[in-house]
């Protein structure tokens, strides 16, 4: 066995992989960018080595630097865990040359299943079930379209190079393909360097069924059964589960039996995981599955097989790529009760699950299931990278008690700071057509508003509450007297302040970034908050970070300071016709220049964040009168990056 090993990732998989490495007698070597000096991968290592600024290329993306501090800690072999370099097939032959083990497949089957089209046609000759489409070289728009047409719609249209479900597009009719086709091409390439797509048949009630194989390099390859993957949003899976709601013994024998087929295919050793769409409509059914990729590393979602099986995959994919034999033949795996995972992001579901960066306030996860994350208390979620925080896992003997489970665990999450989608998840956990396993990977999507994700405008009553521990927690819950008051406080800006009994004034104040104004009576018994009228709630958790305070309430989160009052005129929405970045990301490109004229609601730039891309429109017609960045910038959250006039409009 390997006596020491470089991880080559960050955040929970690298915290996970540096478990199993421990406990295997591995010395652990981290590496880590800029942004993560004070990360917990990094603690959690025996060494780390600093990579470079916190842009992934020049960092987790390097490979030339990644090798470099292998070389210098004298590491043995490589795990590159999952997403960054985890399927770059140079990386792997980079890490060969070296005299590295990379903890992985060999270049030859990364390359096989990296491109999903030829992919497709590897799996066609290995009679493995497809989904029905056009997959060929071709890629003029006019040819497309004439397939599109020939395979019926609705279709997808698929990068080539794709993953993390981005640049996917669903078309449903003819006439809307040429804008499908352009705008999934123009995403494909930016994301992916490759504007390659192809065209499949968009499969009904669709279910996302994986199967985990694992092969050595003797030619062993057996699987660990199946996940359900079906709980996604926007094609990202947010809820995992094993087993497959509704699958029998004897299927999971056939499909199981078609993912090893896949895997033998391309002469595969270590993890893998072979995905398949399935028809919901009727319940899995042997004809009713088709292979879509295969995905040549460890899963986010190996810890619900890993519960179900007993097994640590980490340690089966040292032991491959140590040259040992599998641990165990077909025969020999077991399955024990049921395991869903559910994974926590930094992001705000009811604002389009905008990724939410920012420092961890305060951080709460339940002591009693399994949980791996890959941040704690203090530590920071930045725009560069994946929001995932951490992903709980729960276990138990039916899929009734684990969910049951999984939802009390996820009323014990807290997580103060950035905006999680808890609450989101343990909604959906109680929802009773998940319960009853009726699940496709449109259903959280279709129940948005159901799972209270939606704009809900702001809690008032939460930010009343938190506008008196404000004002607790400040000295101003004495009736100030005029000397003793700070030069930024608002209450040195009142004037017709009157020393009595009851005295009410009108306090500006920020909730969730949006000006609101609180009305304070100042009584005996201290201030008396109202927000349009609504009394604090009783029954609340609030945490004070700077000048700022964090309610939480049911899950969800409800931010408030008192407002500057150099501040308190502007607005946050553009209404004001300062269009801001609504986190921090990239510029990616701008569409217009100064002197435009512009209609409302017209696109006019898009950032990056998050490897997501969102577009901001012009707020009302106008004049575009200043442009303060230029396209590649970086922006921080609220920055202003160009002021629509109104007054010009022609
Ligand atoms: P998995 O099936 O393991 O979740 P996917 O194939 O969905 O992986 O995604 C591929 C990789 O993309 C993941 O390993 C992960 O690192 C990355 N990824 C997943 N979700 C996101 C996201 N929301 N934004 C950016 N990258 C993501
Ligand atoms: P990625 O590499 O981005 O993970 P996949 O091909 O695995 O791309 O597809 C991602 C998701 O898109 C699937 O999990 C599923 O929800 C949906 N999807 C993919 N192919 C189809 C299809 N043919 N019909 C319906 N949904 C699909
Ligand atoms: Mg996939």
């Amino acid at each position: 066995m390997f006596g020491s090993v470089l991880i080559a990732n960050r955040g929970e998989i690298a915290c996970r992989i540096a478990r199993t490495a421990k406990r295997m007698g591995m010395r652990t070597i981290a590496v880590y960018s800029a942004a993560d000096v004070r990360a917990l991968h990094v603690r959690s290592c025996d060494e780390a080595y600093l990579l470079g600024p916190a842009e992934p290329r020049e960092s987790y993306l390097s490979i030339g630097r990644i090798i470099e501090a292998a070389k210098l800690a004298h590491a043995e072999c490589v795990h590159p865990g999952y997403g960054f370099l985890a399927e770059n097939a140079e990386f792997a032959e980079a890490c060969a040359q070296a005299g590295l083990v990379f903890v992985g497949p060999s270049p030859q089957a990364i390359r096989a299943m990296g491109l999903k089209d030829r992919a497709k046609s590897l799996m066609e000759q290995a009679g493995v079930p497809i989904v029905p489409g056009y997959h060929g070289e071709r890629q003029e728009p006019k040819f497309l379209k004439e397939k599109a047409y020939e395979i019926g719609y609705p279709v997808l249209i698929k990068p080539a190079a794709g993953g993390g479900g981005r640049g996917l597009r669903r078309v449903d009719r003819h006439a809307e393909f040429d804008a499908a086709f352009e705008s999934a091409v123009r995403e494909c390439a930016a994301a992916f360097g490759s504007s390659r797509v192809l065209i499949e048949k968009c499969i009904a009630s669709p279910r996302h069924v994986e199967f985990q194989v694992f092969a050595d390099s003797r030619g062993n390859a057996i699987h660990l059964g199946e996940r359900d993957c079906s709980l996604q949003r926007r094609h990202q899976k947010v809820i995992e589960e094993a087993p497959a709601p509704g699958m029998s013994a004897e299927l999971r024998a056939q499909m199981g039996a078609a993912a090893v087929a896949a895997a033998k295919a391309v002469a595969y050793a270590g993890a893998g995981t072979v995905e398949f769409i399935a028809d919901g409509s009727k319940g899995l059914r042997p004809d009713g599955f088709w292979f879509i990729e295969m995905n040549t590393r460890l899963q986010v979602e190996h810890p619900v097989t890993e519960a179900v099986t007993g097994l640590d995959l980490v340690e089966w994919q040292f032991r491959v790529a140590a040259g040992e034999k599998l641990p165990l033949a077909q025969g020999q795996i077991r399955f024990d009760g049921h395991a869903i995972e559910a994974r926590v992001y930094a992001e705000d579901p009811a604002n389009d699950f905008l990724p939410s960066t920012g420092t961890i306030v305060a951080l709460r996860l339940p002591p009693d299931i399994r949980v791996d994350s890959g941040v704690d208390a203090g530590g920071e979620v930045t725009p560069y990278y994946d929001a995932m925080i951490a992903k709980l896992i729960a276990h138990a003997a039916t899929r009734e008690a684990t969910l049951d489970r999984l939802t009390d665990a996820l009323d014990r999450t807290l997580i103060v700071g950035p905006r999680s989608n808890v609450a989101l998840l343990a909604a959906l956990c109680r929802r009773e057509d998940f319960r009853r396993g009726q699940i496709d990977t449109e259903f959280i999507d279709r129940s948005l508003v159901l799972l209270g994700a939606v704009g809900q405008g702001p809690d008032r009553a939460a930010a009343a509450f938190g506008v008196e521990r404000l004002l607790a927690a400040s000295s101003f819950d004495e009736a100030p007297d005029d000397d003793n008051v700070e030069p930024s406080s608002p209450w040195a800006a009142r004037d017709g302040f009157q020393l009595g009994p009851a005295r009410t004034i009108d306090l500006p104040i920020v909730i969730d970034g949006e000006g609101a104004e609180a009305k304070v009576t100042y009584g005996k018994a201290g201030p008396n908050v109202l927000i349009d009228g609504t009394p604090p709630v009783p029954d609340a958790e609030a945490f004070a970070a700077g000048d700022e305070v964090f309610v939480l309430r049911h899950g969800r989160q409800t931010r408030v300071r008192i407002a500057d009052f150099a501040e308190a005129s502007t607005t946050a929405d553009g209404s004001d016709g300062i269009v801001k970045a609504p986190m921090h990301g990239k510029v990616l490109e701008l569409f217009v220049h100064v002197g435009d004229s512009v209609a409302g609601g017209q696109r006019l730039t898009v950032i990056e964040a998050m490897k997501m891309e969102h577009t901001l429109s012009a707020p009302f017609a106008g004049v575009v009168r200043q442009i303060a960045v230029a396209a590649g910038a970086q922006v921080m959250e609220g920055a202003a990056i160009m002021v629509i006039d109104p007054a010009g409009k022609r």
